[in-house]
């Protein structure tokens, strides 16, 4: 690990300010992905500025009646707020079932949209890879991808993102509220993420000196019809091999709003709101329903080899996603 300056930042204009003056400067948060970063040589931050006494610890509601989530709140005390397990379970459902109570306890809103890629290659310096080092090469395509995308992928990298939590947010249709030296903006959840194309090296759409402040949930929530899927290895302490993330209001049988995101699967979370609209909305909650919207959902989706199986995977999580959501059922 090198050497490093600690700043405690008492403003966000001066945090903000201070980043873009410092070259290599990072935020830090909980520090559960930073600083395990650090210590496996893949991040080298000059400077760590600690944004944990700056006021983003509060969840409040916002005057439209959607909520806003402050990007220093834990990941416990989200899925644990009764707002949240009341009115947006999905949210709840899938913090829960991402990494342990101690990581959760620690893990911020913001530093959970910003996690890095779980690929193997990532971590381990010994060996090229294009997100760590751009132009050295992706040895995932032709390596160890069990976990890696089979949607979106380009030549240069198939990682995946690995939050649980950024599934529900893309299903929900939140918006991640940022500032900057440059001001501040609100970035679609579904524009915060990228796709890796040339440059894997880029997770988002956020400036290295922008400070993500919340995270803002639009009033509807999915209360009566949500399901989080994630399977993976192990019950617990699992990253995502597939996930999805489903939310429907239904009238007399009929779907009359939609969201619905997969992850494990994609440089993002996968949400497609323009065949939600087509092939969900107006049409019968039933499986013949959801077929039509997973082979849609998943045309173009690719095997490398080792995770091949996701191909299969993807379309019965889902449909059973789908299923569980419209009978309000839990995580099976
Ligand atoms: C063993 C293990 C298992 C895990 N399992 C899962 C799992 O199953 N599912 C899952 O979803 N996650 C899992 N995680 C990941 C965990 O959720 C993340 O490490 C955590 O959410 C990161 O939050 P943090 O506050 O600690 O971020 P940090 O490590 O502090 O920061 C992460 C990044 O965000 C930036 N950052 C932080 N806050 C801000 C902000 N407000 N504005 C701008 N930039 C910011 C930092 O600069 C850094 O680049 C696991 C982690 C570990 C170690
Ligand atoms: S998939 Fe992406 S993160 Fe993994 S080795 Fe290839 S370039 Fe690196």
């Amino acid at each position: 690990m090198n050497n490093f300056q600690y700043v405690r930042a008492e403003g966000l204009d001066g945090a903000a300010r201070f980043v873009a003056g410092h070259a290599g400067a990072k935020f830090i948060g909980g520090g559960t992905n930073l600083v395990d970063l650090m210590k496996y040589n893949v991040e080298k931050p000059s400077a760590l500025v600690d944004l944990n006494r700056l006021s983003m610890h509060d969840v409040s509601e916002l005057p439209d009646g959607g909520l806003r989530i402050g990007a220093s709140v834990t990941n416990s005390d989200v899925a644990y707020h009764p707002t949240v397990s009341t009115h947006y379970p999905l949210l709840s459902r899938a913090i829960l079932a991402g990494a342990s109570a101690q990581l959760r306890n620690k893990a911020t809103t913001g530093g959970n949209l910003l996690q890095r890629t779980r690929c193997v290659y990532f971590y381990d310096t010994a060996t090229p890879c294009n997100k760590r080092e751009p132009g050295t090469g992706c040895p995932a395509k032709e390596g160890i991808n069990r976990t890696l995308a089979i949607l979106g992928t380009s030549v240069s990298c198939i990682a995946t993102h690995p939050s649980d939590m950024c599934v529900a947010l893309a299903a929900l249709g939140a918006v991640v509220q940022v500032t900057g030296p440059g001001g501040s903006r609100s970035i679609r959840f579904e524009e915060f993420h990228r796709l890796p194309g040339n440059h894997p090296e880029i997770d988002t759409t956020l400036a290295a000196d922008e400070i993500i402040t919340s995270v803002d949930l639009p009033k509807t929530g999915f209360a009566g019809h949500s399901a989080y899927i994630k399977v993976r290895d192990r019950q617990s302490y699992a990253f995502a091999l597939v996930s999805v993330a489903a939310g429907l209001e239904v009238t007399d049988g009929v779907i009359a709003e939609a969201g619905v995101a997969l992850g494990g699967v994609a440089h993002k979370p996968w949400r497609n709101s323009q065949l939600e609209q087509e092939l969900l909305i107006g049409k019968p909650a039933n499986r013949d329903t959801y077929h039509e919207f997973q082979r849609a959902l998943l045309v173009g989706a690719q095997g490398y080899g080792e995770n091949d199986f996701k191909l299969k995977l993807a379309p019965v999580t889902v449909v059973r996603a789908l299923e569980q959501a419209a009978h309000e059922g839990e995580q099976a």
